[in-house]
Order: structure tokens, then sequence, then C-alpha cells
């Protein structure tokens, strides 16, 4: 049996998972703060009306021009509903994910920002689930992007995103979540969640700011990837105070490095 204690801290929530051979692992798991306490503008909450477009998987626009990929790691974005079994998220049962519902165009700006923020790096983002599956298990993350977050929320939206950190390498095809309802249906909130959540499958923790005094006076220092930038054009990575301690210096390009490699 899977035993999950969560603690929550406004915006963190532990998880310890005691697996079947009692062997304790430690597994952090990130829950995002609810998107609506962000002021984001325009922020609207409610469930859009089918607007979902079936890509063709033979005609996919975003990234049908990339040659044949020599990178070892893979960003899988999958906006066509997934099915979650025999992970870490799946402390209650199986997790039947709907569709993003976000249009081929929404797809393809998340899809470009993605290839923007992760091109320092050697890894492959793609929409194309074989590429995923072609990919070394402990060297591959997919990210559902979602309007199911009951399984995790309840009634009430309650979270942008969730991942544990550095899932990335655990090589048990365990996803992040991004929450396209929660998120209003906009694409630049959806792609900077999506960046975000990825980062801390890659080993990422916050980027948070302090006073002098070692008190956190914010979770989420602006305009940084690893903080907040749903308000921003874009996020940035950086070179900062970690959420897990004000004298932890986390650099975020150098850590993803270590994971995945430069380009
Ligand atoms: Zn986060």
């Amino acid at each position: 049996m899977k035993n999950l204690i969560f603690f929550t801290c406004c915006w963190l929530l532990i998880g310890c998972k005691k697996n079947d051979q009692s062997r304790i692992t430690q597994k952090i798991l990130i829950a995002e703060t609810d998107p609506a306490m962000f002021g984001m503008k325009q922020f609207n909450s409610e469930k859009r009306n089918a607007g979902y477009l079936l890509r063709n998987p033979n005609s996919n626009k975003c990234d049908n021009f990339i040659k044949p990929s020599k990178k070892n790691s893979t960003i899988f974005l999958d906006f066509d509903g997934a099915t979650v079994s025999g992970t870490s998220w799946n402390w209650i049962s199986d997790i039947f994910a709907a569709p993003a519902n976000l249009t081929d165009d929404e797809q393809c700006f998340i899809y470009n920002r993605f290839v923007q923020a992760y091109d320092t790096f050697n890894v492959l983002i793609t929409l194309d689930s074989l590429k995923y599956f072609a990919t070394n298990p402990a060297n591959r993350v997919k990210i559902i992007f979602t309007e199911t977050d009951n399984w995790f929320c309840g009634l009430s939206h309650c979270a942008g995103g969730v991942a544990y950190v550095g899932s990335f390498t655990w090589g048990d095809n365990t996803p992040c979540f991004v929450f396209t309802t929660a998120l209003a249906y906009n694409q630049h909130y959806i792609a900077e969640a999506g960046v975000h959540e990825a980062g801390h499958t890659l080993g990422l923790y916050h980027q948070s700011v302090y006073d002098t005094a070692c008190v956190k006076t914010a979770e989420y220092k602006q305009g940084k990837i690893m903080g907040v930038s749903y308000n921003f054009p874009y996020g940035t990575w950086c070179i900062g105070t970690s959420s897990t301690s004000c004298t932890k210096i986390q650099d975020d390009i150098q850590t993803i490095a270590l994971i995945i490699g430069y380009n």
C-alpha cells in the first residue's frame, strides 16, 4: 500500500511514499498556487465549450520540420488526453485526463515557447508520442495538458500544475500535469506553467525571495521561469535563492544541464 502524507505549506506539498518493499523513498511533490491568486489578466475559470481540434498526426505543423533527432532526451507535450496508472500520482486510482481543449494554434504557441526555453539543452520537444516512447525511459517526461484537475483538487481548481521534483530520470513514466481550465485556456499562462513544471521534473525548485533575516518573502520570484512569469512576456532561467533555503543558490541552467546536457 502506498502511504502518502501531505504537509501543506501554502504552495508546497511534500509526499512521503512508502513502497511495497517497505523501502522508504522521499518524493517531493510541488503543486502551484491557484492561478487566480496571481492577479492574472482576464482570469476566467469557466470550462470552455468543446473547442478541441483533433490534430492530424500526419500533418503536425508544430514539429514536422525537425530533422531526425540525435537528442537523447525528450519532453513530450501531450494535449490529447491520457490515462495515467501505476505512477506516484495514482494514490487513489487511475487518472483519466481529458484533452487540453486547446486549438492547433494554441498548442503550437505552447510548443514554440518550450523550444525557446529549452533551446540551450540537448532535449527534443515534441508533440509526437512515438518520439517519447522511442526515448530511454530514464531520459524523458510527458507533460499532460488537461482540463481534468478534480483528481488532485476536488471540486474547485486549486493549482495551475503539479510535478514531482526530479521525476524526469525516474524511468517509470511519471508525468507532470498542467491544468488548462484553471489557467483559463490562456496559451501564454499555459506555456509558462508548462515550462515551469518541466523544470521541476528536471530537478529544479522554485526561485524564491528572502529578506535579510532569511525569512521567505515570496515563494515565487517575479519574471523567472522557476518563479512566476504569468504577467511577463516570458520567464527566464535564473541563478538565485531556492525555495528550499535562503542559503541554497540554485543555478537553473546548470542544474538542468547536469541531467540532459547542453545542445
Ligand atoms: Zn512550481
